[in-house]
């Protein structure tokens, strides 16, 4: 992509309404727009780090065996009556009405829409294990949309439902989310930790949030220190096989949330100097609620002996585009943001320091065209603007790697590599760094 033809509408100040580095960050980085309170453009940088997180997560989640499909944004107001749901919701949901005077709502979750899905065609337990999952915009009409994308009113959620014949099979789907989750805010650059939480509105038994640990986050968390650097389940992991031990080994050490944290057995289960108390961000949240909607909505299969059994559920949120910010929070410095290469929206950028000199333009374009048949996600600075100015914006959107080339360089045959999170620099030889970057 050259920069010179993009829309990347960078801004020189700092925006005075935003309160956290996230959101100053991506309304300086041209990543998001706000339309009305809560509501959010994405613009092209910006929607491109959304759609890489999405493509993580429907890698991981498919992985672990949930299939996608896609459910409406729009839902009726009788599905939500028949779980008790509608009245129960109160303000945070927006209710609309059609031009024949039915109710509808723009759907803050998918619990009931996905269970008359199941209860339409699923029959039998020969059917289950079923896990199906979607990504869709939401709607909660919060008190206090703020933070940018972090907390607004519509936004980007994966949720996931899973069907099963019993409890223990239930509790065996919860823990391939569990394992997948792990995996997927890893692969994003995050450290996120599952805690003991609240199952709210929700309901339910099991339940755990994925908290991102950053001041500037909502809650308070008290958890263990060891879980902040423990290895991650591996591509190789057996979703088919029992994944209880891994399960096992996470939970087994404290973290909970602010309203589910017992001081008493917080401090007797963490030594001092493995404390760990905080401000977190929630990036997830993962349910286990049995019969609560599959009861009233009647779903249910036959099982092996003949009988209609109630099936048992679980939903498994995360938000995308309270992802995104929350990577800004754990990754940046003073100039910008610092993209994990998972996510980045380009790979690299090259930096072209003479644009209009004719050697330089010349050995910029061979060099971009040759990383661009690589396969690596480019962007060219091809703009006739001060060097200084082109650093500045690398360095605010945050791309991973900067190759930096001008007459000087080009006399010696060489590229200059910068790299965004480390600030080191090296040069190397002009044939060498399509190797280098692949
Ligand atoms: P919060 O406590 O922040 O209000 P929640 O507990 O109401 O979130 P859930 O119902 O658990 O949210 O939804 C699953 C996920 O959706 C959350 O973990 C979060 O990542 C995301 N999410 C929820 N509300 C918002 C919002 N207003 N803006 C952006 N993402 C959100
Ligand atoms: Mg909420
Ligand atoms: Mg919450
Ligand atoms: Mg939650």
């Amino acid at each position: 992509m050259r920069l010179s033809r993009y829309f990347l509408p960078v801004l020189r100040d700092v925006p005075k309404e935003a309160e956290i580095v996230s959101h100053r960050l991506m309304l300086r980085a041209g990543m998001i727009r706000q339309q009305a309170s809560g509501l959010y453009s994405w613009l092209p940088l910006g929607y491109k780090v959304l759609m890489k997180v999405q493509k993580i997560i429907e890698e991981e989640q498919n992985r672990s065996g949930a299939i996608e499909l896609l459910m409406p944004t729009i839902q009726s107001a009788d599905l939500w009556r028949e779980s008790g749901r509608y009245d129960a919701y109160g303000k945070e949901m927006l209710r609309i009405e059609d031009r024949h005077e039915r109710e509808f709502l723009y759907g803050p979750t998918n619990e009931e829409m996905i269970t008359d899905i199941f209860r339409t065609y699923v029959k039998s337990y020969k059917d289950l294990p079923l896990n199906l999952y979607h990504i869709q915009w939401k709607f909660r009409d919060e008190v206090r949309p703020r933070f940018g994308t972090m907390r607004s009113r519509e936004f980007l959620m994966k949720d996931a439902y899973s069907f099963d014949l019993t409890k223990e099979d239930a509790v065996r789907a919860y823990e391939r989310m569990f394992v997948a989750y792990l995996r997927t805010y890893a692969r994003m650059g995050l450290t996120a930790i599952p805690m003991r939480a609240d199952t709210g509105p929700i309901g339910g038994d099991l339940s755990h949030e994925w908290i991102i640990l950053a001041e500037t986050g909502e809650s308070q968390v008290f958890c263990h220190r060891d879980l902040l650097d423990k290895p991650i389940p591996g591509q190789d992991t057996d979703f088919m096989g029992d994944l209880k031990p891994i399960f096992n080994d996470w939970t087994s050490l404290y973290a909970a949330t602010e309203e589910m944290v017992d001081q008493g057995e917080y401090e007797a289960a963490v030594p001092e100097d493995k404390r760990v108390s905080a401000r977190g961000i929630e990036v997830g949240h993962i349910f286990y609620f049995g019969t609560k909607y599959s009861e009233p909505m009647k779903a249910s299969v036959t099982g092996q002996d003949g009988k209609e059994t109630i099936v048992h559920m679980g939903s498994y949120g995360i938000g995308l585009t309270r992802v995104v910010p929350a990577i800004i929070e754990a990754s940046h410095d003073e100039n910008g943001i610092i993209w994990p290469v998972s996510v980045a929206p380009f790979e690299a950028v090259l930096i072209n320091l003479k644009a209009g000199d004719a050697d330089t333009d010349a050995a910029c374009e061979k060099l971009y065209n040759e990383l661009n048949a690589a396969g690596l996600d480019m962007l060219y600075d091809d703009r006739d603007q001060p060097a200084g100015s082109k650093f500045a914006t690398a360095d605010l959107v945050g791309i991973p790697y900067q190759l930096i080339l001008g007459p000087r360089g080009l006399k010696s045959g060489e590229v200059e590599i910068k790299h965004r999170k480390t600030g080191e620099r090296e040069s190397l030889p002009l044939t060498e760094a399509v190797a280098r970057l692949k």
